[in-house]
């Protein structure tokens, strides 16, 4: 399959946050991925900021966040697909790997698309006080009103070791295309995507590390951008996982705001 890569807009951090060497500030872009799929079409992994962080983050204590973390992002994301040659009213399934604002952004977008997510991934969110979602990076205005209507959650109980990865897997399709993988620690119910891309084998592991360098070199991020873990003992679990995974599968491992995958972006 076909896979292409999207940057739906960026925020400005400190870039020695990821990868503790590059003092100065620069673009964590919100990447989103396409996926041609034979007979489901274009399917896509999250959808950027889109256009609704603005409107989202207005209101106290919402806009906490975007004094914390400036956010650039004017175009949407069925915007970005078009120029791109893919019809976003096409798209009929999105994978959200997890709910953080730079992965949702775009859901409002897509109004026949079904979603596909973790089910422990949204509830533990939805049940924290406005400034709590805040600090968790969550803006339930984001999501469409109907959201829970297409929403297909599916339980992380489901998932059962995938042969290549080792890793708690969900076979989305029931074809093997795209493998939904449980890589816990950044988030609730945060998922990866193991795709059957026409390249070879991808794993696609959002935001499971920011930095190629944490499973090349075995780096950790820096203390604030750890602040922003949901689980610490698990991210470093699944890291480490990832690294033995690499060295000795070859696998491909991409991440979202990785500046490795920025090589992919756009073609
Ligand atoms: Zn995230």
């Amino acid at each position: 399959m076909e896979v292409r890569f999207f940057n739906g807009g960026h925020c400005r951090q400190l870039l020695a946050m990821a990868d503790r060497r590059t003092w100065r500030i620069g673009a964590f872009h919100a990447v989103f991925l396409a996926v041609a799929h034979p007979r489901h079409g274009w399917v896509l992994i999250d959808t950027g900021y889109g256009t609704s962080f603005a409107a989202a983050t207005r209101t106290w204590p919402r806009c906490l966040y975007r004094w914390v973390t400036p956010v650039e992002a004017r175009t949407p994301t069925a915007e970005i697909l078009r120029t791109h040659g893919i019809a976003p009213e096409a798209i009929r399934h999105i994978i959200l790997t997890h709910f953080h604002a730079d992965h949702i952004g775009g859901t409002r977008e897509f109004p026949a698309a079904t979603f596909h997510h973790a089910k422990e991934a949204l509830a533990p969110l939805q049940a924290l006080s406005p400034l709590a979602q805040t600090r968790h990076a969550f803006l339930p205005a984001q999501l469409p009103e109907d959201f829970a209507a297409r929403a297909a959650p599916i339980p992380l109980t489901r998932f059962r070791a995938e042969r290549t990865t080792g890793f708690p897997a969900h076979d989305l399709f029931g074809d093997g295309s795209l493998m939904l993988l449980d890589l816990p620690g950044h988030a609730p119910g945060h998922l990866g995507v193991l795709i059957a891309s026409n390249r070879g084998p991808l794993l696609y592991a959002a935001d499971a590390f920011w930095h190629h360098r944490q499973i090349d070199e075995d780096i950790a991020p820096l203390l604030p951008a750890r602040i922003a873990i949901h689980d610490h003992r698990a991210y470093t679990a699944t890291v480490a996982r990832l690294r033995v995974l690499q060295r000795t599968t070859g696998l491909r491992i991409l991440a979202c705001h990785c500046p490795a995958t920025q090589t992919r972006v756009g073609r």
